[in-house]
C-alpha cells in the first residue's frame, strides 16, 4: 500500500506523505515519494511539485521500526529520492507542519522552496543518537543558513520553531491552511519563474574560517567529553566550506559510517529505544482496561508532596493537597508558588500560566475530601506506623476503584497495602526529587497490584512527563537498592587512602552527572544515616564504613545545613574540601588501623561502577527489574549516569562480562571484599559469554 497520496491540483504535484504515527521515512513510503516524483517529472502538465506530511508531521526522520533491518537500506533508499529531488527541473517545495526531523527535514532540504506552519518544529536530532545527519544534512543546512546557526542546531540536536528559524530555513510561514498556502507558494514560483534555489549549487563563506573552526572545535570538544558525535558534526561543517558539494557529501557519509559503530552511538540509541521498551509489562496486555484519573489527593505537602502536585498539575489534572495543619498547608503552598515564581522571573513560564497552575490546586485537612479522587498519593514522613494509618484513612473514605499510591522510598509496599481492604488498589508511586523536574518514576508493583492499576500507572507516567519503570518490592526498590553498593565503595574508598573530592572528580570525569559525595550533600546525608541507623544489628546487614556517620553527628547534614563531606559559602552550591573533614577521616583511618595508599582513578570508577552493575545483576536475577534495559532506564533518567554509556548493565555489556566479572572476584578479596556478594547471574553470564542485554 503507498503511504503518499499523488493529487494534482491545478499544475501543481501534491504528494502526501501519510505514514502514522509520524511519517517515519520507510520503504513504503520512499516507493511512493519516488513514484510521485517519476510521475510530476514525466507529465507536461504538472508545473511544480508540493511535498507535504500531515498536520501532525511533515516528517519525523528514518522510520524506527526499519532500524538495524534490510529494509532499512532497500531501495530506494533516502539518498535516491535526495538525488532524484537534486535533479528536479520543475519548482519542488516542502510544506512543512508539525515537525520536520532529522532525515524529515533533510528531504525537505533538497527541496528548492519551504514554507511551514507557525509552530512547526525544524530540528537535526541525530547528535543525540551520536551520530550526524547522514543524508547531506551537513553540506546543506550550512548553505541553506550559514555556518554558524547550522552548528548550533547540529550540535544541540535541539528544535527551533519556523518562526524563529534562522533566515533561509524557512522561505513563507503559511497563513491559514497549510496545504492550501503551500500549493499558493508553488503557483507563484511557477508565475514569477522564479529561479530554483537548489542548496547543493550553493556557497558557503566564512570570513574568518580557520580561526572560527579551531575555536569552536575547542569549545565543542570540552562541552561534548569526549563523546565523538558533535566533533565530527564540526569536521562535516568545515568540509561544507572547504569541499565542492559531491567531496563533502562523501566526507559526511564516511563519518557518519565512523560514529554509526561507535559505543557511544549504540549506547545513546540503547537509550533512544529503552525509553520505549520499559512500557511494555510482559503479563500486561496493551488492552488492559485503564482507570480514568481525572483528580488527585496527596497527602503529604512537604518536599515530595509539594513537587509531585507540580507534576500533576502541569499536566491539566487538578490536585488536592491534605495535611493535619494549616501552617503545614499554608507553608506547602508558599513553597509551591515560589518554585513557579521563580520560573516566571527566568521568564521560562508566562505568569498567566502559573495562575492557572495554581488555581489547580486546592487544600484541605479533612480525609473526606478525598471520595471522589482518582487516584491519591501519600507523601508524608517515612514510617512505617504513619503510613498505615494514613492508608487506613484513605481505604474508609476514597471511592472503590481509585488508585492508592505511596511514595515510599524504602518501606515494604506489600506491608502498607496489607493495611487496606483493597491491596490489589495500592501501588508504589517512586518519585524523585524534585518531583516536578526528576524524570525517573519508579512504579512499585506489590504481590496483589492489580493489572488495570498497574497499566494506569504506566499511562499517568506519560501524562505527567516521566518515564515509568516497574519494580518489584524490595529495600530501596531498583535505583536506592543499587545506590547503596555504589556509595558503600565510594566510602570505602576513601577508608582506604582517596579523598572525596578525588572520588568525585574521577566519576564525574567518567561521565556522571556529579560525584557520589556532592549528590549526597545535595541530597542529605541524613537520609543514608537513617537508614544505617535503623538497620544497625539486624541479621546480614552488609558493613558500611562509620566516618559517614560522623560527619552527620557532627550535624552535617549536607547543602542544608552549610556543610556535610564539604563545606559550602552561604548562597553558594560549590563543595569546597574541609580541612576538617580531611581530619575526621584521618583520625578514622587511624583508628580502624588502615594505612593509607595511593588509589587510582580507574580503580575508583571500576569499584562504584561495578558495584552496581553487580547489585543490578542480583536484582535481574531475583526478577525485580523485568529487564537490563529498565535497570539502565532507572540510571539514565534518575541518577545522571552517562547516556551515551547506555546504563550500568548496558555499559558493562559493552566492556565484556568476562573482564567485569574479572574485577568483581579480584575486588572481593580486597578490603572489605565480603560486602560484593557476587551475582550468581553475572558469573552464568560471563561463563557463557552472554550479555546483560
Ligand atoms: P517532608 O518531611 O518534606 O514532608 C512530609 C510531609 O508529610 C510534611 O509536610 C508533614 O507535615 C506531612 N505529614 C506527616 N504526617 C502526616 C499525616 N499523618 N498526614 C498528613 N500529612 C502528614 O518529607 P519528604 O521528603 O517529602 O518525604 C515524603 C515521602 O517521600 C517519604 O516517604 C520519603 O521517603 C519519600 N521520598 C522522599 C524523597 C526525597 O528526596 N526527599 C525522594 C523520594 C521519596
Amino acid at each position: 500500500m503507498s503511504k503518499a497520496e499523488y493529487t494534482t491540483h491545478g499544475g501543481v504535484a501534491v504528494i502526501t506523505m501519510d505514514n502514522p504515527p509520524v511519517n517515519g521515512l520507510g520503504h513504503d513510503l520512499r516507493v511512493g515519494l519516488m513514484n510521485g516524483l517519476k510521475r510530476a517529472s514525466g507529465d507536461d502538465a504538472v508545473k511544480a511539485v508540493v511535498i507535504m506530511g500531515t498536520a501532525k508531521a511533515f516528517s519525523g526522520g528514518a522510520d524506527i521500526s526499519e532500524f538495524n533491518t534490510p529494509k532499512a537500506s532497500t531501495e530506494p533508499t533516502l539518498h535516491q529520492i535526495i538525488d532524484t529531488l537534486d535533479g528536479m527541473k520543475k519548482p519542488v517545495v516542502a510544506g512543512i507542519g508539525g515537525f520536520a526531523m532529522g532525515g524529515g527535514l533533510e528531504l525537505s532540504l533538497a527541496c528548492h522552496f519551504r514554507v511551514a506552519a507557525p509552530g512547526a518544529q525544524l530540528a537535526l536530532p541525530e547528535v543525540n543518537l551520536g551520530i550526524l545527519p547522514g543524508a547531506g544534512g551537513t553540506q546543506r543546512l550550512p548553505r541553506a543558513i550559514g555556518v554558524k546557526p547550522a552548528l548550533d542546531l547540529m550540535v544541540s540536536g535541539k528544535p527551533v520553531p519556523a518562526e524563529k528559524a534562522p533566515a533561509g530555513l524557512i522561505d513563507e510561514i503559511a497563513q491559514g491552511d497549510l496545504a492550501q498556502a503551500t500549493i499558493a507558494f508553488a503557483e507563484k514560483v511557477v508565475a514569477e519563474k522564479r529561479p530554483l534555489r537548489r542548496l547543493r549549487d550553493q556557497k558557503v563563506t566564512l570570513d574568518d574560517a580557520e580561526a572560527y573552526f579551531a575555536a569552536t572545535r575547542q569549545k565543542v570538544a570540552k562541552e561534548s567529553r569526549g563523546y565523538p558525535a558533535p566533533l565530527k558534526i564540526v569536521a562535516c561543517a568545515e568540509a561544507a566550506v572547504n569541499l565542492p558539494f559531491d567531496e563533502g557529501r562523501k566526507f559526511e557519509r564516511a563519518r557518519f559510517e565512523e560514529l554509526v559503530v561507535t559505543t557511544e552511538s549504540q549506547a545513546l540509541r540503547h537509550a533512544f529505544f529503552g525509553e520505549r521498551a520499559v512500557e511494555k509489562i510482559p503479563d500486561v496486555p496493551k488492552d488492559t482496561p485503564i482507570i480514568d484519573v481525572k483528580s488527585v489527593g496527596i497527602v503529604g505537602a512537604g518536599t515530595m508532596g509539594g513537587g509531585i502536585a507540580m507534576a500533576f498539575v502541569n499536566a491539566g489534572l487538578p490536585v488536592k493537597l491534605l495535611e493535619p495543619t494549616q501552617e503545614a498547608l499554608d507553608r506547602g503552598l508558599a513553597t509551591i508558588k515560589k518554585n513557579y515564581a521563580a520560573t516566571v522571573s527566568k521568564g521560562r513560564l508566562p505568569q498567566a500560566e502559573m495562575d492557572k497552575r495554581m488555581g489547580l490546586i486546592s487544600t484541605t485537612r479533612e480525609y473526606g475530601d478525598f471520595k471522589d479522587c482518582d487516584l491519591a498519593i501519600e507523601a508524608v514522613f517515612e514510617k512505617m506506623g504513619v503510613k498505615k494509618e494514613v492508608f487506613g484513612r484513605l481505604d474508609e473514605v476514597v471511592k472503590q476503584g481509585a488508585i492508592l499510591a505511596t511514595n515510599t522510598s524504602t518501606l515494604d509496599v506489600n506491608e502498607i497495602a496489607a493495611s487496606t481492604k483493597r491491596p490489589e488498589s495500592v501501588v508504589g508511586l517512586h518519585f524523585f526529587s524534585p518531583a516536578n523536574v526528576m524524570r525517573l518514576l519508579e512504579i512499585v508493583r506489590g504481590a496483589k497490584t492489580s493489572k488495570p492499576v498497574l497499566a494506569t500507572a504506566m499511562k499517568l507516567a506519560r501524562k505527567v512527563k516521566k518515564v515509568g519503570i516497574v519494580s518489584g518490592v524490595c529495600d530501596g526498590f531498583i535505583g536506592n537498592r543499587m545506590m547503596e553498593e555504589y556509595v558503600r565503595q565510594a566510602y570505602f574508598l576513601v577508608d582506604e587512602g582517596a579523598t572525596p573530592q578525588q572520588v568525585d572528580k574521577a566519576l564525574q570525569d567518567w561521565g556522571m552527572a556529579m560525584g557520589p559525595f556532592t549528590m549526597l550533600d545535595m541530597a542529605g546525608q541524613d537520609i543514608g544515616w537513617e537508614v544505617r541507623k535503623r538497620r544497625a544489628g539486624q541479621k546480614g546487614v552488609r558493613a558500611y564504613s562509620q566516618w559517614p556517620d560522623r560527619v552527620c553527628e557532627l550535624g552535617r547534614l549536607g547543602q542544608k545545613t552549610g556543610a556535610g563531606v564539604y563545606k559550602y559559602e552561604a548562597g553558594n552550591r560549590t563543595p569546597q574540601p574541609d580541612p576538617a573533614i580531611e581530619q575526621l577521616i584521618d583520625a578514622y583511618r587511624k583508628e580502624i588501623g588502615v594505612k593509607p595508599r595511593q588509589i587510582s582513578d580507574a580503580e575508583i570508577v571500576e569499584r562504584t561502577i561495578y558495584a552496581l552493575v553487580n547489585e543490578g545483576a542480583r536484582i535481574l536475577e531475583e526478577g525485580i527489574a523485568l529487564r537490563a534495559v529498565d535497570i539502565d532506564m532507572v540510571y539514565l533518567t534518575g541518577y545522571g549516569f552517562p547516556r551515551y554509556r547506555g546504563g550500568p548493565m548496558f555499559y558493562a555489556d559493552t566492556v565484556g562480562l568476562k573482564s567485569v566479572l574479572a574485577a568483581v572476584e579480584k575486588y572481593a578479596k580486597g578490603y572489605h571484599g565480603e560486602c560484593w556478594q557476587l551475582a550468581p547471574l553475572l558469573k552464568k553470564l560471563a561463563a557463557d559469554g552472554k550479555t546483560f542485554n
